[in-house]
């Protein structure tokens, strides 16, 4: 997922410019607007900053920040201006500001800020588990659940485990050792009479072939 868009609200072109170059320099996709209104219609999905002046030309900047609070809970914005009274600074927090930064402002601090604002926000989003897949099989591990197909496997929870980590491992040979340390959290001690059981039951709900036993070493689960 490549990284969240700053879009940065200013009116005054030498910052802007510079800002946006500077910003483009780290990485950063930047896209500039000089007036607040165009900020009002909507931003795109992909904007996860806003480095927003106060004072601009059309509307005033507090109220671009209420209104993008509203519309977009999960936006971090940035207050940038030169308005530097206690009661400003209040304003801008209470519009629904996540930071706060007066003017003139050394460049390497607003970095550090939009750094640590765009960390929070990749902290925060979820990150949906791909489910794993490998020829007919997918296993959601998130979900504990299974499906050949298009039909979904009953599986006990011990053949849920195994089959998750035989197609995590899809056709590489996965080890006896390994299964029992990981499916049934014991180290193996000879006998494992309980995972033959298990891969008998398993192999009755999965295609036919699908676990191949490599005598002396384990399973492997074939990827096609
Ligand atoms: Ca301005």
């Amino acid at each position: 997922m490549p990284p969240p868009a700053i879009v940065l609200i200013e009116d005054d072109d030498a910052i802007a410019t510079g800002l946006a170059r500077v910003l483009d320099s780290q990485g950063y996709e930047v896209r500039r607007l000089s007036r607040g209104r165009p900020a009002l219609t909507g931003l795109g999905p992909d904007v996860g900053l806003v480095v927003l002046d106060l004072g601009l030309p059309d509307v005033d900047g507090l109220d671009v920040c209420r209104h993008l609070r509203t519309a977009h809970p999960e936006l971090a914005i940035l207050i940038l201006t030169a308005r530097d009274q206690e009661l400003d600074i209040v304003a801008g927090l209470d519009a629904g500001a996540d930071d706060y930064l007066i003017k003139p402002f050394r460049l390497s601090e607003l970095l550090a800020r939009v750094r640590a604002h765009l960390r929070r926000i990749a902290a925060a989003e979820p990150r949906p588990e791909e489910a794993l897949r490998a020829g007919s099989l997918t296993v959601d591990r998130a979900a504990r659940r299974a499906w050949c197909g298009d039909d979904e496997l009953a599986l006990r929870p011990k053949e849920f485990d195994l089959l998750a980590l035989l197609v995590a491992e899809a056709g590489r040979a996965v080890p006896r050792d390994r299964i029992m340390r990981e499916v049934w959290d014991t180290e193996w001690t000879g006998s494992t009479k309980t995972l033959d059981t298990h891969v008998l039951a398993l192999r009755a709900k999965l295609p036919e072939d699908a676990i191949t036993t490599l005598r002396g070493v384990g399973y492997r689960l074939e990827a096609a």
